[in-house]
């Protein structure tokens, strides 16, 4: 058997866990992704995907992705370094770049690869690396593995960054954020980043990982939100898995940091590119979500709607514009039994607790898409009031 010698210290650990209320397992989805969903057998609406503006399950995406499966395969058969990169992937990076008005734009098998990449392939040693305390596991994780000094500031605090950037260093500084922050759906404040990285010759890498699809005039991402001027623009990472409906990521970036990407990102180098299939059908996505402003525009109705209705039921929503609407219980059991009461009812929420949100602000995390309809919304807000005011 694949056991260790220590896995009794590991089933204690698991024990320990379990008794906090903090365990995870999956839940098995049976048919199609979607706002409707059958989960472990039962039917659910559910407000927990990252498909904000309904794409993933999308008849043109689908189309394409079969396709071209047909035509070149499944697997790409190699990293992009080797035989991998395709005239797929070749064209929707190019599409990216003229979408965002970037020089250039680099493909990754993952939005957690595409951050870790980027932080190995542009800082060394004597660089310095600041990142807002709230930001993404994968920002984290990549400056622990970045032989950079890391260093993190207050969420969205600009006087702590701001002494951060004070602080003497032998290097460069790269200061990373969210632009949308996962657990709390709030914004960073951008355009006084970039004025502050600015003053202090540090470079900037924005994890657009919630905003891109969604925010901007026509999907552009937290750049256009900001109307951030090109010289005043940060690198970007954007991903695919969450609005566009599809898997991967990109960065978007100058001729210089792309081609340093290519020679010194080892999760770039070292790994074996999307399927052609995927970029095929991400590019069709794109197009759908450059010209159907209407997904963006029902979404933020549908976020208007519920914030008004959580407002007058007098729950605690957060300063959130975006479809992450999160509402703090505190209590990481009181939680999980309000998730499970809604659950009871057909309602399927995140319940997130620590360590991904900090101690004593366990939260429900409710995430819209432009597939839910207003009735929808209401059922939602009907089964809040039901399991958290009663
Ligand atoms: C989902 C997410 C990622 C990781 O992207 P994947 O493509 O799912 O690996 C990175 N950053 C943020 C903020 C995310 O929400």
């Amino acid at each position: 058997m694949a056991s260790l010698p220590w896995s009794k210290a590991l089933e204690n650990e698991l024990a320990a866990r379990q008794l906090a209320g903090r365990y995870r397992s999956h839940r098995l989805r049976r048919g199609a992704q979607g706002v409707r969903i059958e989960i472990d057998g039962k039917k659910m609406l559910s407000f927990c995907s990252n498909d904000y503006l309904g794409l993933a399950n999308h008849n043109d995406l689908k189309k394409v992705f079969m396709a071209t499966a047909e035509q070149e395969g499944v697997g790409s058969g190699a990293a992009h370094l080797l035989t991998g990169h395709s005239q797929a992937h070749h064209d929707l990076a190019a599409a990216l770049a003229d979408f965002l008005g970037y020089q250039r734009v680099l493909l990754f098998s993952s939005g957690y690869m595409a951050n870790i990449g980027v932080l190995d392939g542009l800082l060394g040693k004597n660089d310095v690396l600041l990142q807002d305390k709230l930001n993404h596991a994968s920002l984290l994780d990549g400056g622990r593995l970045s032989t950079a000094t890391q260093r993190r500031y207050a969420h969205t605090d600009m006087a702590a960054l701001e002494r951060r950037l004070e602080q003497d260093t032998m290097g460069h500084t790269l200061i990373a954020t969210d632009s949308v922050f996962s657990m709390d759906g709030d914004l960073a404040p951008l355009p006084e980043i970039m004025d502050l990285a600015s003053q202090h010759q540090a470079g900037v890498l924005v994890d657009d990982a919630h905003g891109f699809g969604v925010l901007g005039d026509a999907g552009q991402g937290s750049v256009a939100h900001w109307k951030l001027s090109s010289e005043k623009s940060p690198i970007i990472m954007g991903t695919f898995g969450k609005a566009l409906g599809t898997a991967g990521a990109f960065v978007a970036a100058d001729e210089t940091v792309i081609e340093t990407l290519i020679q010194q990102a080892r999760s770039y180098v070292y790994t074996t590119a999307q399927p052609a299939a995927i970029a095929a059908a991400t590019l069709a996505s794109l197009k759908l979500v450059q010209t159907e402003s209407w997904r963006r525009e029902k979404l933020q109705a549908l976020i208007a709607q519920f914030k008004q209705g959580a407002a007058q039921l007098g729950l605690a929503i957060m300063p959130s514009i975006t479809p992450i609407q999160p509402i703090v219980i505190g209590d990481d059991k009181r939680a999980i039994d309000i998730g499970r009461a809604m659950e009871a009812k057909g309602i399927l929420v995140g319940v997130i607790r620590p360590p991904t949100v900090p101690e004593g602000s366990a939260r429900l995390r409710i995430t819209l898409s432009a597939n839910h309809s207003e009735a929808d919304v209401i059922q939602l807000l009907d089964t809040l009031e039901h399991a958290i005011c009663h």
